[in-house]
């Protein structure tokens, strides 16, 4: 399986790739320029060009942190990270607001809140990392990269709509995940507001409040008027504390992408979400397809910083790409290690897609015939 590009080969021989395909030709092998050849082929049509090719043993793995388990004197508590879901229009955005605005005026260092993707919420009761954007649709696209971001799950239902469509996938995807739910009951203000309804109709999805003897928690919000606010960050994190959340900050930084864009002055920067380890000014890394090097840190209150820690959402410049959300970031020892590691993966990648156009080719032809 180990195999090298046409047009790889060329380069590092320095010479043109049509000669080089010209020599596979004379050996019997038809193979186009984006193709690859496995490294015994290789050989042979390097020795005509009067080359040897050397093997480097290159292996991904080689390079990355090995990722033993921590020990259990490591770990540290961290804060957990909540996403919020439910139906349009039940309240979600509103939600997400009107927790900022509170902890901002309750007099958070900082003030002004910048748009990175998530925010980090501090309280004497604890702390709360807030994903920001709400929905499923985010939280099943980080699930399929594989990416288990979030550890609660806060379901707005308003109370005058109860149960509906995207409140039922919500509940499924959240189950599917494993995550634990906390039920937020909103715009309990408005006029016809039921939420023993919502109760009830929760209930039939497995959500049974513990008032009736079940286990899941229940609080009513106004998102509006701004009440209820309060108890939902503490039922929040009496949730947590069930799940016991812990972290080893002290090794290199893994986490995942929640955000990343290409910014007109500052180039690619990416929301890392860091899970475990300590991210720090100067770090390589890999994300996805590409590496970096951290050039610049924020944090959600726009604040430079020069390291970040379990469970910090930090904005990031020095992406030599525009990673994907839910793409696993990784720091390794140097940026050469790191650009290794990417070109292997954009190699692969690429490979994938040819094999995929081809196929696709090929469908056609004979769907043509
Ligand atoms: P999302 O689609 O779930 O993000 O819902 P939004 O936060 O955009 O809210 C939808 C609408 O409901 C907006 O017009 C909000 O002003 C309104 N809304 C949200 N929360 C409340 C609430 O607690 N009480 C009342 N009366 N209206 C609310
Ligand atoms: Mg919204």
């Amino acid at each position: 399986d180990e195999a090298i590009r046409v047009s790889d080969l060329a380069k590092q021989m320095g010479i043109k790739a049509q000669d080089l395909i010209k020599t596979l030709l004379g050996l019997g092998i038809m193979a186009t320029i984006n193709q690859s050849i496995d490294l015994e082929t290789a050989s042979i049509v390097a020795a005509e060009h009067g080359y040897e090719v050397e093997k480097t043993g290159f292996s991904e793995d080689e390079f990355i942190i090995p990722r033993e388990a921590d020990k259990p004197e490591d770990l540290l508590p961290r804060p957990p990270v909540v996403t919020i879901m439910g139906h349009v229009d039940h309240g979600k955005t509103s939600l997400l607001d009107s927790i900022r605005k509170s902890k901002i005026t309750s007099g958070e260092a900082g003030g002004i809140t910048q748009h990175i993707g998530a925010y980090y919420v501090g309280s004497d009761r604890g702390d709360i990392v807030f994903l920001d954007t709400p929905g499923h649709e985010a939280f099943t696209a980080m699930r399929a990269r594989g990416a288990q971001v979030t550890d609660i799950v806060i379901l707005v239902v308003a109370a005058d709509d109860g149960v509906m469509d995207q409140t039922r996938e919500a509940v499924n995807h959240s189950k599917a995940a494993g995550v634990p739910i906390v039920v937020a009951v909103n715009k309990i203000d408005k006029e016809g507001a039921d939420p023993d309804r919502v109760k009830r109709e929760l209930s039939e999805l497995g959500l049974v409040p513990e008032d009736w003897g079940g286990d899941t928690i229940y609080t009513h919000v106004s998102a509006k008027q701004g009440t209820g606010i309060d108890e939902i960050l503490e039922m929040v994190l009496l949730q947590a504390e069930v799940l016991e959340l812990h972290a080893n900050p002290n090794k290199y930084a893994v986490g995942h992408i929640v955000e990343a864009r290409l910014d007109k002055g500052r180039g690619a920067v990416g929301t890392v979400l860091v899970q475990g380890g300590t991210l720090k000014h100067g770090d390589a890394f890999v994300c996805g397809l590409y590496h970096g090097k951290v050039r610049a840190m924020f944090n959600d209150k726009g604040k430079k910083i020069d390291q970040a820690g379990p469970a910090v959402p930090v904005e990031i410049q020095g992406l030599e790409g525009v990673p994907e959300a839910g793409d696993e970031f990784v720091v390794v020892q140097d940026e050469k290690v790191a650009r290794r590691i990417a070109d292997a993966r954009q190699t692969k990648q690429r490979d994938k897609d040819l094999a995929k156009e081809s196929k696709i080719t090929l469908e056609s032809f004979l769907a043509s015939k």
